[in-house]
């Protein structure tokens, strides 16, 4: 036998030894969770998408609230978006509750509301990618899908001592293909679960338990000790730090005990959920990047244009507290200011707001804000403030919110926030706020 029969031997080996092992020791050791008591596609899809960059103790409570709001896809389907994200404030990633809702509107007209099992159909649906397809079909239909996510290739990286770098195209489509050839035959649906299942518990990404892991025989990075230097991956680009000036408005007059709130735009980041006022503070330092902190009367000052260039008739009192908000590509520092509602005054455009009944069942008092004639309320102080923006030097990322000052504004009191989805940062903003 020539070396590379024998290498070719060896690494079949390997590979059979791996698939044994790994699903002997799954069968013994996986955790119960709840979408594992059933084989239900629907479930089994829901908790993917929710795994998706959360931790499965996260989770848990999540997704059981979820099913039992929503427990089939035609409920998911035909409920209101605001309540979809309602029950998935707090998750992040917003864009994966409204795909979901997409897609099951998808399954409903065209498959009859039943979760298809047929590749082209599963891949055809919104906000499932290759992982999330290849959990569906393997879990639900036992069909012969590789799932790879970061996890999986981290496994094999190391058991297979694979070091491509996993952040690049072909090193996924190269583990996609190792992957499919682990599968043992009629097990797909344990085994993609059994090798996520090593990933979550054993071969962690930092210090990896090797001891009690069912692979470590015949692992080769452990054998050539480098497993803690793999996978090779090249680090993400950090997010941009982004300084933002936010408004805790509150209420005077038949507004007392409320504050104010804005629905962003319908599309983009975060799209349609709920959060204080908020706009990019312009750099400290002439010429300067967003970041250093503004001296309290500039910003005071930058925040009162704000508002009145949004339509928001309030005084900014005093620095209240700064919370920071993590996105993939940006971080939001937000400086947070108490302002008081000014009584609107019966002139010209200034008290060209228009505020509307409250709507039914809400209890709110709704304030809709008349885009033209904010705008043109707005024109002096508009052309003054563009005059020193300046805005390609601190460009927000955030155009359409920052565009999108005509959006709905609320006056809500706790009670309220039942009624509307909020981004984590404004969730605990507002918790606190009502605290006090
Ligand atoms: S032996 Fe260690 S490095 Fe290898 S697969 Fe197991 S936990 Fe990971």
């Amino acid at each position: 036998m020539t070396t590379d029969e024998k290498h070719v031997e060896t690494r079949q080996e390997a590979k059979l030894f791996f698939s044994r092992f790994l699903l002997e020791w799954y069968h013994i050791q996986k955790r119960d969770l709840p979408w594992r008591r059933h084989r239900n596609p629907y479930y089994i899809w829901i908790s993917e998408i929710m795994l998706q960059q959360t931790r499965v103790d996260t989770v848990i409570p999540y997704f059981n609230r979820f099913i039992e709001r929503f427990p089939t896809v035609e409920a998911l389907a035909d409920a209101p978006e605001e309540e979809v994200l309602k029950c998935w404030e707090g998750l992040g990633y917003y864009s994966r509750a409204r795909n979901l809702q997409h897609a099951a509107k998808q399954v409903k007209e065209n498959y009859g509301g039943q979760v298809p099992d047929d590749r082209d159909a599963v891949f055809g649906l919104k906000g499932v990618g290759p992982y999330t397809a290849g959990a569906i079909l393997s879990i639900a239909f036992n069909r012969p899908e590789p799932a790879v996510d970061g996890n999986v290739m981290r496994v094999l990286s190391r058991y297979f001592l694979i070091e491509d770098d996993i952040a690049k195209g072909p090193t996924r489509v190269k583990m996609e293909k190792l992957a499919a050839e682990l599968i043992p035959e009629g097990e797909a649906g344990s085994f993609n679960q059994a090798l996520m299942e090593l990933g979550a518990l054993i071969c962690t990404p930092k210090s990896p338990r090797c001891l009690p892991c069912p692979v470590m025989e015949h692992c080769a990075a452990r054998l050539a000790g480098c497993e803690a230097s793999l996978p090779v991956k090249t680090k993400a680009k950090p997010p941009r730090p982004e300084e933002r000036l936010a408004a805790l408005v509150e209420g005077r007059g038949e507004h007392a005990g409320r504050v104010l709130i804005r629905q962003r735009p319908a599309s983009g980041l975060l799209a349609r959920m709920w959060e204080l006022p908020h706009w990019p503070a312009p750099p400290a330092e002439p010429g300067g990047g967003s970041g250093a902190l503004l001296p309290e009367a500039a910003a005071l000052d930058r925040l009162r244009r704000s508002m009145s260039q949004a339509g928001i008739h309030a005084r900014p009192e005093e620095h209240w507290m700064a919370a920071e908000h993590t996105f993939s590509h940006i971080v939001w520092t937000l400086q947070v200011y108490r302002c008081r509602e000014e009584a609107v005054l019966p002139l010209a455009a200034e008290s060209r707001a228009v505020y509307l009944a409250a709507p039914a069942g809400r209890g709110d008092s709704a304030m809709a804000v008349d885009a033209d004639a904010a705008q043109a309320a707005a024109q002096p102080q508009a052309a003054a403030l563009q005059a020193d923006e300046q805005p390609a030097l601190f460009d927000s990322g955030d155009a359409a919110a920052d565009a999108a000052d005509s959006g709905a504004l609320r006056w809500i009191n706790r009670e309220d926030m039942a009624n509307y989805a909020f981004p984590n940062v404004f969730l605990k903003l507002l918790n606190s706020y009502f605290e006090q």
